[in-house]
């Protein structure tokens, strides 16, 4: 075993992930590796259908590998039982999806208040209120924190989006094209606010993209191609 892989905050070694089908498996993943410390961002790029969403799946415990091993701070998420994945994941991991998945009859303020319902939250020093309030000031939206999601643009929406997935203040984030039903502006507006928010917070962020000039500003990137980071 690759001991720096190991010894990284997040590890993703050798995973593999089939799809079973009426005739041969479908193999989507075919031993991708990777290994982040706090303070790294990661961006992914490939062709469409080539599993980039799957190993975001599986690296965030949304879904398990065929084979393989996932860590996040020393913990193997496949020793997880079921039953205490869904905290675990609410614990240290945010999330950002290309659609932003607000509740429509929910403020700005509440939506970014969601995480924190369940119980298993980390405490911090803050009061939750003042961290989302002092969150939607960073995405810049101070003035829209009252506002339904109906009554936001698409990129405040996502912005909205952003700062939901840093209120548990998660040592992993994870973006799944989060820029891409955007227009330019707004996608380097969000692209610009997630890397800063992850230095601020020494966070780990793996983002899918498929802008070029989005995954340029991150310190590391990898084509996923035929299975494998490449
Ligand atoms: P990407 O995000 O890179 O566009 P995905 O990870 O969404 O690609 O999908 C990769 C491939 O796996 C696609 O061919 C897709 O059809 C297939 N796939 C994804 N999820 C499933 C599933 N739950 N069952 C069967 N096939 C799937
Ligand atoms: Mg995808």
């Amino acid at each position: 075993m690759n001991s720096e892989l190991e010894n990284a905050h997040f590890s993703a070694q050798n995973i593999t992930k089939e799809f079973p089908t009426p005739g041969e498996p479908l193999k989507i993943l075919q031993g991708v590796s990777v290994g982040l410390n706090r303070g790294d961002n990661l961006a992914v790029i490939g062709p469409s259908g080539s599993g980039k969403s799957t190993f975001l799946h599986i690296a965030g415990t949304l879904d398990r590998a065929t084979s393989g091993t996932v860590r996040l701070l020393g913990t193997s998420i496949d020793s997880l039982a079921e039953s205490d994945t869904p905290a675990f994941r609410n614990r240290h991991i945010g999330f950002i999806f290309q659609e932003h998945f607000l509740l429509p009859q929910l403020t700005a303020f509440e939506n970014v208040m969601i995480p924190l319902v369940p119980s298993g939250r980390k405490q911090s020093d803050s009061s939750p209120a003042d961290r989302a309030r002092h969150l939607l000031e960073r995405v810049g939206l101070k003035d829209r924190m009252t506002h339904l999601p109906s009554q936001l643009s698409g990129g405040e929406r996502q912005r909205v989006a952003v700062a939901r997935a840093l209120i548990c203040n998660p040592e992993l984030v994870l973006a799944d094209e989060p820029t891409g039903s955007l227009d330019q502006a707004n996608a380097e507006k969000i692209g610009g606010l997630l890397l800063e928010l992850q230095k601020e917070n020494n966070a780990m962020l793996i983002c899918v993209t498929h802008s070029e000039r989005l995954a340029n500003l991150f310190q590391r990137n990898v084509r996923l191609e035929e299975g494998r980071f490449v």
